[in-house]
């Protein structure tokens, strides 16, 4: 009973932050496209620092509205002051966030309740990184998914804390954090600039170098490989496929930095033997 309490509890506090996440996929993106002078969107506002006010009519937002998962719910989808559309994604990405947390703790259990309530030192900084880590790598994937960018301010203070985040983490070594920023920068920087020699142009953004070495520097220099094969298999398997449904040409852009994401937190959560167990 006592578990299931706690697993609620993770819930609730993942949809908190995914609550704020969706903050982050809104405001970050705009930000950089109104700053390019790209921003297109004449019904949204890009309202700096203010979170609750209505994008659309600028209304204050009563913070019962706040409610994630709920609000979204009892609203039907459309904002309470002027009746315009409010995405699915909201809920959605509460609902995600919130099942990863579930899953985060249910990999790092870092409260005892048997004999008395207490917390594990060890285990609740594996908890923070891996919760950490997940929020930020979900956050890129969607930005990337919607706009094709993966933004400078996630990943540069990712790469930035990333040898503080291994100094303190039980599991993982301070010069394998900065061996896994250079591998994993200088493999897709490698990669792009043969690209480059070759067809003339970028082949992909340098937002999937700096993603990759964040990815390096959080889980260390083992995780480069496992994570690049991962995402180059399901990357091309459903390239591919959206090829063959959508009966594109093959320009077809797909953004590299959900796959790199889901390569990065396979590794983590399932293991290194993530392949050899599929396989095997
Ligand atoms: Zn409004």
């Amino acid at each position: 009973m006592g578990d299931l309490l706690i697993f609620l509890g993770m819930f609730v506090l993942g949809s908190l932050f995914g609550s704020y996440m969706n903050v982050m996929i809104f405001r970050i993106p705009a930000q950089i496209l109104a700053d390019a002078g790209l921003w297109e969107s004449q019904d949204e506002k890009v309202i700096r620092g203010n979170r609750s006010a209505c994008r659309y009519c600028e209304a204050p937002i009563p913070g019962w509205l706040n409610i994630p998962i709920i609000s979204w719910t009892l609203l039907g989808g459309k904002t309470q002051c002027c009746k315009k559309p409010l995405s699915l994604q909201y809920p959605l990405v509460e609902a995600l966030v919130g099942f990863v947390f579930v899953l985060v703790y249910w990999k790092f259990p870092f409260i005892e309740l048997v004999p008395t309530l207490d917390i594990v030192p060890r285990t609740s900084l594996q908890f923070l990184h891996a919760a950490a880590f997940s929020f930020l790598l979900i956050a890129c994937s969607i930005i990337d998914y919607k706009h094709f960018l993966i933004p400078d301010v996630i990943s540069i203070p990712m790469i930035l804390v990333a040898p503080i985040v291994a100094y303190f983490h039980p599991n993982l070594g301070v010069y394998d954090s900065l061996f896994g920023i250079l591998v994993g920068g200088g493999i897709l920087w490698l990669v792009n600039f043969l690209y480059k020699l070759v067809k003339g142009h970028d082949g992909m953004g340098f937002g999937d170098v700096k993603l990759l070495a964040a990815i390096g520097g959080w889980l260390g220099v083992q995780a480069i490989i496992p994570t690049l094969i991962t995402a180059s298999v399901v990357g091309s398997v459903i390239g591919i496929m959206l090829i063959l449904i959508q009966k594109r040409d093959y320009k077809l852009e797909v953004p590299f930095g959900p796959f790199l994401s889901l390569g990065a937190l396979l590794h983590f959560f399932v293991g290194p033997d993530f392949w050899v167990s599929l396989f095997s």
